[in-house]
């Protein structure tokens, strides 16, 4: 399958690193990371820790890698840790939260990824003979299965001081914190300082061919440092990678607002439609989740009859998922629109 003659809404993980970024990966300047020599992967580090406003950072293989690090330095065996139902990090990633840091995760509902702070608080265990020690509490924003829903900085604010009191830690699932700092208007270091540590994404919306970074104190990246290294996270000539990581960073920020446009048209061009059940109001940043039941095609029959018409998307529990990204254009959105109305019409 030749992706390039496709209009490839799969995911904002889709796209091709751009050609200032090869330039950067060809030139460069390496050296062991793994013995701590690798300064193009020191700049990168030291870079995002500042944009958050944190002490330190670490560069990641993969976003799952950078949570399930996270978990693994803030909690221990018999600990249990408070997840939000649809979070990435409870459904969508292989069950690190058991498999590796041997922990009990405690899904809480929330309102398009806000849980209540009364219902968190209610849940916090404070660890006895019969029950388990509450010793973190995660949270996502943008958040994925919510359609990218901005979680307000208020409610995260409100979980960090119940957190506080109790003295139980907070991990930001910030895989497109970017995205929501782009759609609010609240900066990421304010989003950060509601959270212990932060986990971003460099290879989604901000395009960069592999990576994220964990961000938070000192002695916790210190610590994931080494956890990295045992789970085979150790990287060697890896500033040929944390080069597109700085460009990503330093220059495809801004950009997203044109992702959330784009989804924001596509949205309102579908949403009235036979078969789409869509609130475009809904669409706060790059995410289209729509349920889908039309009275002659199954969600994936209709996927199957936008392939043919060169347009791909992904089937989700609530239904079907677009995703804007740097690759995709208005023609692209054209085409999506006019293969919807061919299909549905
Ligand atoms: C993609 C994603 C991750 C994990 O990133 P990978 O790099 O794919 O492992 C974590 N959280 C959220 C919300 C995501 O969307």
């Amino acid at each position: 399958m030749n992706m390039e003659r496709y209009s490839d809404f799969r995911s904002d993980t889709v796209t091709r690193p751009t050609p200032e970024m090869r330039r950067a990966m060809a030139e460069a300047v390496v050296g062991d990371d793994v013995l701590g020599d690798d300064p193009t992967v020191q700049e990168l580090e030291r870079l995002a820790a500042d944009k958050l406003g944190k002490e330190a950072s670490l560069y990641m293989p993969s976003g799952t890698m950078g949570n399930a690090v996270a978990v693994k330095s803030w909690t221990q065996e018999l600990d249990e840790v408070i997840v939000e139902a649809r979070s990435h990090i409870y459904n969508m990633e292989s069950t690190h939260m058991t498999f590796i840091s041997r922990v009990n995760p405690r899904p809480l509902p929330s309102q398009r990824g806000a849980m209540d702070p009364e219902e968190v608080e209610r849940n916090i265990k404070p660890g006895s003979v019969h029950l388990p020690r509450t010793s973190l509490i995660c949270v996502e924003n943008t958040h994925n299965n919510w359609g990218g829903a901005v979680v307000p900085l208020e409610n995260l604010v409100a979980i960090r001081e119940l957190a506080d009191r109790f003295g139980i830690r907070v991990h930001l699932d910030g895989a497109r914190m970017f995205n929501a700092s782009v759609a609010s208007g609240v900066p990421v270091q304010q989003y950060a300082d509601a959270a212990d540590s932060v986990m971003f994404c460099l290879s989604k919306g901000l395009s960069a061919p592999v990576g994220s970074m964990l961000v938070g104190p000192k002695d916790f990246i210190a610590h994931g440092r080494r956890v990295r290294k045992a789970l085979g996270g150790g990287m060697r000539q890896v500033g040929v990678l944390a080069a597109a990581g700085l460009i990503a960073l330093n220059a495809m920020v801004d950009r997203l607002a044109e992702d959330h446009a784009r989804a924001q048209r596509l949205a309102r061009s579908i949403s009235q439609l036979p078969g789409i059940q869509l609130d475009p109001a809904e669409v706060e940043t790059d995410i289209i989740i729509f349920g889908f039941e039309h009275p002659r095609l199954t969600a994936p029959e209709f996927l199957e009859a936008l392939k043919v018409r060169r347009v791909l998307a992904l089937p989700v529990p609530q239904g079907i998922r677009f995703v804007t990204n740097k690759d995709i254009g208005d023609e692209d959105v054209d085409s999506a629109v006019s293969a919807f109305q061919d299909i549905l019409s």
